[in-house]
């Protein structure tokens, strides 16, 4: 059975009247995935809405009604991508491609009552793949749902966005969250999202080490050399099961805001540099160089410059 924390007034209507394609928005970990699950074993439930957990088709783990797509993060040498895709051939047949495309997969009838396929992530979309998707969009067979996930609508094409209706997901309140667990770190690094929390409280020892790269790194704003060493672990560890950004975020919150400000204006910037193939070390030494003139300003109390 499928356990979802809150977001109970989205449920109520997913289950009043289920359109064909839907756009969920909210951020990661939210519990978007486990409601378009949720969705699906309702309409495919004998009894229909909430499902019953108890019929033939509840029962299945693996439900063969239900399809998830999502971006690639490993190019084909197996190196970690800085630009996941979707591609073409994950959503429409191509040749010499291995592996049922969603639109081939959409094309058979459904096993109980109705097929739903996800597309995670479809603000990365490729643009071939979101025009193949377009046209599902347009002419879906009357058995079946699309369900875009995505951060926020803007993010999504246009057209994809038009056709769907958009459902918003927000965090939960932190004392729902509270009934799971008491762990605060783990409660703070979850910013209200269940699947985050969940993912903290599998692997303690992941979320502290996390936890103290980045107290490393707030301790090394007045010192470039040091500043080096501690972005480039934070990075490591940044491809692993925790980003240690959301505590240095967090560590900035008692900043007054124009130096916070600026303080996350340089570490978006060196996400934009990283993800257009500037050299790594290079991105980090101008963040360096830059958050110790930005902590130097603060702690002397002038301005910030540019
Ligand atoms: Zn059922």
């Amino acid at each position: 059975m499928i356990e979802i924390i809150g977001h109970e007034r989205q449920r109520r209507l997913l289950a009043a009247k289920p359109a064909q394609s839907y756009l969920f928005v909210g951020p990661e970990g939210v519990g978007r995935r486990a409601v378009a699950r949720w969705f699906a074993y309702g309409l495919n439930c004998e009894r229909g809405f909430p499902p019953c957990g108890e019929c033939a088709s509840c029962r299945l783990r693996q439900h063969p009604d239900y399809l998830e797509i999502k971006p690639e993060v490993r190019t084909k040498s197996g190196q970690v991508s800085r630009r996941p895709q979707i591609r073409l051939e994950q959503i429409a047949p191509r040749e010499g491609s291995e592996g049922k495309s969603l639109i081939e997969w959409m094309q058979t009838a459904p096993r109980f009552k109705a097929k739903v396929a996800v597309v995670d992530s479809a603000h990365l979309l490729g643009e071939q793949a979101a025009n193949a998707l377009l046209k599902l969009l347009e002419e879906p067979p009357s058995y079946g749902h699309v369900i875009l996930i995505a951060p926020v609508r803007e993010a999504v094409l246009p057209t994809l966005a038009s056709r769907s209706l958009t459902i918003g997901f927000g965090p939960a309140p932190i004392d729902e969250l509270r009934r799971i667990t008491s762990d605060e770190a783990a409660l703070g690094y979850s910013e209200g999202a269940v699947g985050r929390l969940r993912a903290a409280l599998a692997n303690p020892a992941g979320l502290r080490e996390a936890e103290s790269a980045a107290k490393d790194w707030l301790a090394s704003l007045d010192d470039p050399a040091a500043l080096l060493v501690a972005t480039r672990r934070l990075e490591e560890l940044a491809g692993g099961d925790f980003d240690p950004w959301v505590f240095v975020a967090r560590g900035l919150e008692t900043w007054p805001a124009a130096y916070r400000r600026a303080a996350l204006a340089e570490l978006a910037r060196l996400r934009e540099e990283l993800s257009a193939y500037v050299s790594a070390e290079l991105a980090y030494t101008r963040l360096a160089l830059a958050m110790r003139r930005i902590y130097a300003e603060m702690r002397s109390g002038s301005p910030v410059s540019r």
